[in-house]
């Protein structure tokens, strides 16, 4: 497990967000003993947003988190802003029936609204831009992205621009796609901006939060207590937004969840800016861009041109070779107007993915709630859960308990692991991707 720590760490050592944001001294550990109405374990989007609104409510709330605030997934992802989820709809449909998967659609499309009224109500500046294109590279995943395309028009009345061929290539300067989908909703931002703009925006409202502060253990009760390794917090509720790690620093804290994601690694690298009218020529609108293959690719430029290419997974802990190199091949060969791009930054992290990649949120006791299972889909979904946990804490009808009622089942092998099965499995889906 501690493998798992040590490779994620490394991983956010040359981040170009971490590069492009000031972060100010570190916030204090938590030392002694506070009551709080809510603590929220886990400073990322998550953990974050839950504590916005319960503080906006008139709660006292107290965020511990491990170590650095967004300093995991929330701080280093691909920033693209999607609505729907990685299950896709038909698993949706499948579990709860047509009318409640509907209704996760939409709250999928207010997830993106709420980032934007966020961005507005506490002025964060985050280089927030509207509009995405979905892209395939062969003839079946065209087929596939057109029926995908087509049941969110009739399903759901959800409109996309459709380009293949010539039309295409005014979207995106790259032969190697076929076809396209365009929308106006998703869209992307600079996510460390993002976050640490929501916890100046927490800490405004009077939310404590403390940094360096794993907690390490959760005694339940109808005031349940989180500890530390100096001090503890109880609470009339507990929120559990700690992702990937949780299980890794507290490993008593909730043990029964943790097999219900796995991590899997995933990169991002980012060019030297680039000459805005290059950048201009490659994606004209600006939008984000991402295939529809089973290990995909998934890019946009920055708002000072950089393109940040993000792609490639690790089913283990282990950071792939030559990562660098790696990813700019990856980049060339989609975009050969790029040969000449000198790669600045390579990061990543790890993805909770559920097994069946629709979210995982629930509860473990009445009080104790936990938010997990984003599966790539997290930028904006992360804040209409914590939206939820919020609502629910505070007793107001919410849609909480739909997404509870999403079964669930565990990976095989425990929290971390990649039995040979499961790793046959993905390899499987790649290969059917590749030919
Ligand atoms: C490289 C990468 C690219 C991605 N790209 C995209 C994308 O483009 N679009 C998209 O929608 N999603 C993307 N994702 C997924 C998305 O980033 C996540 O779903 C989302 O950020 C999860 O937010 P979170 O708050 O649940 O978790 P995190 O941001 O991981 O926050 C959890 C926090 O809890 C803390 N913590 C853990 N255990 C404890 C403990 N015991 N005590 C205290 N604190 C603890 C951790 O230190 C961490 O800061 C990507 C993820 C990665 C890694």
């Amino acid at each position: 497990m501690s493998h798992l720590l040590q490779s994620d760490t490394q991983l956010n050592r040359n981040s170009y967000y971490e590069a492009s944001v000031q972060r100010g001294p570190a916030l204090s550990p938590l030392q002694g003993h506070i009551h709080a109405d809510v603590v929220v374990v886990g400073a990322g989007f998550a953990g974050l947003s839950a504590a916005l609104d319960l503080a906006a409510s008139g709660q006292r709330v107290v965020v511990l988190e491990a170590d650095r605030v967004c300093s995991g997934a929330s701080g280093r992802n691909g920033g693209q802003a999607i609505v729907g989820y990685a299950s896709g709809q038909e698993e949706l449909i499948r579990q709860l029936g047509r009318e409640e998967a509907q209704r996760m659609w939409q709250l999928s499309i207010d997830a993106i609204d709420l980032i934007d009224q966020r961005i507005a109500e506490h002025g964060i500046a985050c280089d927030r831009r509207h509009g995405y294109l979905y892209v395939a590279d062969k003839p079946r995943k065209v087929r596939e992205l057109r029926a995908e395309v087509d049941a969110l028009t009739t399903q759901y009345g959800f409109a996309c621009d459709w380009y293949e061929g010539q039309a295409l290539s005014g979207q995106i300067a790259s032969a190697r796609y076929l076809a396209g989908a365009y929308e106006r909703q998703s869209g992307h931002l600079h996510p460390l901006k993002y976050g640490l703009g929501l916890l100046q925006a927490a800490q405004r409202l009077g939310v404590q939060v403390f940094e360096h502060s794993a907690v390490v253990d959760l005694v339940h009760g109808a005031r349940a207590t989180v500890k530390t390794a100096n001090g503890s917090v109880s609470a009339s509720h507990v929120v559990l937004a700690g992702n990937c790690t949780l299980p890794v620093f507290g490993p008593r804290v909730a043990p029964s969840i943790a097999p219900r994601i796995m991590p899997v690694g995933t990169y991002i690298a980012a060019t030297e800016p680039l000459e805005p009218a290059l950048v201009a020529s490659i994606i004209p609108s600006g939008a984000a861009v991402c295939d529809n293959n089973f290990v995909l690719d998934y890019f946009r430029f920055s708002a000072d041109h950089r393109m940040l290419f993000g792609g490639e997974v690790s089913y283990t802990t282990k950071t792939p070779a030559n990562l660098t190199e790696f990813m700019r091949r990856r980049m060339v060969a989609i975009f050969p107007q790029l040969a000449q791009a000198r790669m600045a930054y390579t990061w990543g992290g790890f993805v909770d993915i559920s097994m069946n990649r629709a979210p995982d949120f629930g509860r473990l006791a009445n009080n104790v709630y936990y938010l997990q299972g984003f599966s790539g889909h997290g930028v904006a979904l992360t804040g209409l859960a914590g939206r939820m946990v919020a609502q629910t804490i505070q007793q107001q009808a919410s849609s909480f308990d739909v997404f509870a009622r999403l079964q669930h089942q565990r990976f095989p092998g425990g929290a971390w692991l990649r039995t040979p099965t499961l790793a046959a499995g993905m390899l499987y889906h790649r290969l059917r991707d590749l030919f």
